[in-house]
């Protein structure tokens, strides 16, 4: 290990800072997009990227020919593209990303990383693209320039002198294109961990166990196409008009065409009340399309039970799809004693709905031919997450609701490619298959050890077992739970280094060093020796497609995440870490990585032809394809789990993070949430007005709120009391400023995601 002079202690705040004035608040509003997002839109793009380019960029997102929106990952339609195929927060996504704004080489010379520490996510944000490598030395406050092979060797050096593989992490964020993450596990196998969290750990982990033990597969089941054949769509804890907009587009067509749509979330959203499609005038101007029919205001983690109870009605009916059951399922006799067995009280209770309003969706439920059930981050963040999951593919599988037209499970992917990073390897517990196929392309003996997801690797740092984070994009610190542990176990590393585009507050709170190395945009152009490149990525129904960024890179030094895991390759090679692996061959022509995926992972034959047709292609999926269920019995289970859901002793409530309207993930475009009538502030909490007037609580108090888990008590200071429609007992606060009240032991069963949307906490008047 490099020996360290005397290390400067860095006096680095890791929560977000207070904010100084109370927000404004306003009448939430009941209709999403419209007016508003065309004019959100065009100040997001003029500010960031100026007329012509907010133009020139916006033509080219979700084209055939054009760039992956950095956004979610809903889908594009097949077929055609509109001129604009983009939405609201996919234009602030891309103005973010392209917009003229520097951070230089001087604006790190200015400031000293305590001093940014004390600024915004907002402002952070706000100060542009970083356009130089950059390093962070023990004895130092600031940021210097460093060259390229500078900080390839640095990394190299630190590497090499690891006594253990496993004391390095490598960190994966969601907007990783599959080109570059199948290079960036390579590099970590070959060097010989398996130590790949990655941002999927902290969303959709849930989904993936969950349905890899209900179906065989990890994935949801639908196609964008399937929208417009179903006659009923539930929206569960998600909330598409702020995190994936586009999907108002696909409801408001379902429902043009006969569908009904129902929203089961605790707080009422203006995307599932009236829709306005911002290119269709007569809507605009018009009242839009109402999208659903129903909604649920059940209490916090009450899914578990709802669900129980539509299987309740669904079997007490006989409306079950038999033949499909005795054909492809087993478990189905366990299951329906448990549900008979189930008290209607407990799941009155439990729910926190009415067992009239329950019973009426379930024959919904019972009667529908074609049924998709849509999820987010509502469902994934719970103790029981996966069991609340493994509960509605019972419910669908009851219908036979999966691998009919219109018909199926459909996670909802909230980063443009946390499923491709998966599909190409990204993952703490691979597959013996998957390393079989490495380690014979490679040559390599790939580990099986099971690696680290995101919790274990904030304990492995901690305790010292690893002391190199390596970033692919993304912000660990603020995504994280538990903000001031999260931070410990960074300081606690000898090196940090983050692949990224604008600074944020990973790259204040450091290990003893630390590097910045600035890449590619999805909007840039990506040239090497033989010319330009594309990337792939992988959408939420398993599409495959190509995206290929054109604009001018914001800096002449900024290199492709691709070519710089390929030059840490290449210096490890040098370093004495042997790697029979031509890295700097294979980023020349990204042909060649599509390559050597294509020999490794099933469903990717003719990658490269195939990433070029129009569109793409879907990688297979048997559950959706032909009802075939890659499971231990062959067939789709019904699993029976003992009911539960989170319950808040007296005193205290249940708190759930949430978005604004103006954030993508951990990025802050903006201080309001237009949707729900906040302004000019983030510091929050979403209070139910019985619950106001009970603690005598007024509009903007100012308050304390401390988590509560097993003993542990986390207190974050200086919040404002906004009364809100949302059920008694239960709290909202935006992430990532709450993330610091959410304990890192406090995690969901089986995928170890932190329980981000059920914590407990207490409210205090702040002095
Ligand atoms: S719906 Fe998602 S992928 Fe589509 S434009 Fe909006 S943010 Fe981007």
């Amino acid at each position: 290990m490099l020996t360290p002079s005397a290390t400067v202690v860095r006096d680095v705040s890791a929560p977000v800072p207070f904010e100084d004035s109370a927000p404004r608040t306003s009448k939430p509003r009941v209709v999403a997009a419209g007016m508003p997002a065309i004019i959100s839109t065009a100040k997001h793009g003029i500010r960031k990227m100026g007329a012509i380019r907010s133009i020139s960029n916006l033509s080219k997102v979700n084209k055939f020919d054009g760039f992956d929106c950095p956004g979610c990952a809903w889908p594009d339609p097949d077929g055609h593209r509109t001129f604009a195929e983009f939405c609201e927060n996919g234009a602030k996504a891309v103005a973010d990303e392209a917009t003229k704004r520097k951070a230089g080489p001087d604006f790190w010379k200015k400031w000293s990383v305590s001093e940014l520490s004390r600024k915004s996510d907002f402002w952070l944000n706000e100060q542009g693209r970083i356009t130089h490598p950059l390093v962070l030395n023990q004895n130092s406050e600031h940021y210097e320039e460093i060259s390229w092979d500078d900080a390839f060797e640095m990394i190299a050096d630190n590497l090499a002198v690891l006594s253990d593989p496993d004391q390095a992490i490598f960190y994966t964020s969601g907007r990783t294109s599959n080109e570059a993450a199948f290079l960036w596990q390579l590099l970590a196998r070959t060097l010989g961990t398996n130590n790949l969290p990655d941002c999927s750990n902290m969303c959709h982990e849930s989904s993936g166990h969950a349905l890899t033990q209900s179906i065989g597969i990890g994935k949801g089941t639908v196609t964008l196409d399937d929208f417009i054949h179903s006659d009923l769509i539930l929206i569960v804890g998600q909330n598409p008009g702020t995190n994936h907009p586009r999907m108002l587009t696909a409801l408001r067509d379902a429902k043009k065409n006969g569908s009904s749509v129902v929203s089961i979330n605790p707080l009422e959203e203006a995307g599932m009340g009236r829709f306005k499609h911002p290119q269709n005038p007569l809507e605009v101007l018009g009242s839009g399309t109402k999208i659903a029919d129903e909604h649920v205001n059940l209490r916090i983690n009450g899914d578990m039970a709802l669900f129980r109870g539509f299987a309740k009605t669904i079997i007490s009916q006989d409306a079950c799809d038999i033949e499909f059951i005795e054909d492809h399922t087993d478990g189905f006799d366990d299951y329906s004693e448990l549900v008979q067995n189930t008290e209607w009280g407990d799941v009155e209770s439990l729910s926190g709905v009415a067992r009239e309003v329950i019973e009426r969706i379930g024959n919904k439920i019972a009667q529908s031919k074609s049924m998709i059930v849509c999820w987010a981050m509502g469902l994934t963040q719970h103790k029981n997450a996966v069991q609340t999951i493994q509960e509605i593919a019972n419910v669908s599988l009851l219908g036979g609701h999966i691998g009919r037209s219109g018909a199926g499970l459909c996670p909802v992917r909230g980063h443009s490619n946390v499923q491709g990073d998966r599909t190409v390897g990204i993952n703490h517990h691979p597959s013996a298959t998957f390393l079989d196929a490495l380690d014979d392309r490679f040559g390599i003996e790939a580990p099986r050890i099971p690696g680290c997801d995101a919790v274990e690797a904030v304990r492995r740092m901690s305790s010292g077992q690893s002391n190199v984070f390596m970033s692919m994009g993304g912000n660990f610190l603020s995504a994280m739970s538990d903000t001031r542990a999260t931070a410990s176990a960074l300081q606690n590393c000898e090196l940090t280094v983050q692949i990224s585009t604008k600074p944020n507050r990973s790259h204040l709170i450091t290990g003893k060093s630390a590097l910045i190395l600035p890449c590619l945009g999805r909007t840039e152009r990506d040239s090497t020796g033989i010319g330009d490149q594309f990337v792939t990525v992988e959408n939420s129904m398993g599409v495959v497609h190509m995206s290929v960024g054109n604009a001018r890179p914001a800096s002449d030094m900024l290199m492709s995440e691709p070519a710089i895991v390929a030059s840490i390759g290449s210096k490890l090679n040098q370093s004495g870490i042997h790697m029979d692996i031509p890295w700097l061959e294979l980023v020349n022509d990204y042909d060649n990585i599509r390559r050597e995926i294509e020999s490794v992972i099933p469903g990717f034959d003719s990658y490269n032809e195939r990433s070029r047709n129009r569109g793409g292609f879907y990688l297979p999926n048997s559950p959706r394809d032909s009802r075939k269920f890659d499971t231990p019995t062959g067939k789709a289970n019904f699993i029976s789990n003992p009911m539960s859901s989170i319950t808040a002793d007296a005193g205290k409530f249940v708190m759930m993070s949430i978005r604004s309207h103006d954030q993508y993930n951990t990025t802050i475009y903006g201080l309001d949430d237009r949707y729900r009538g906040v302004k000019g502030g983030r510091r929050v909490v979403f209070v139910n007005e019985l619950d106001m007037e009970e603690n005598g609580w007024q509009e903007l108090q100012t308050v304390n709120v401390s988590s509560h888990y097993d003993g542990k008590v986390i207190t974050s200071e200086r919040w404002y009391l906004v009364p809100y429609n949302i059920p008694p007992g239960n709290v909202a606060t935006y992430f990532p400023e709450s993330n610091e009240l959410i304990p890192l032991e406090s995690v969901a069963d089986m995928s170890n995601t932190p329980t981000s949307k059920s914590v407990l906490v207490s409210i205090s008047t702040a002095n």
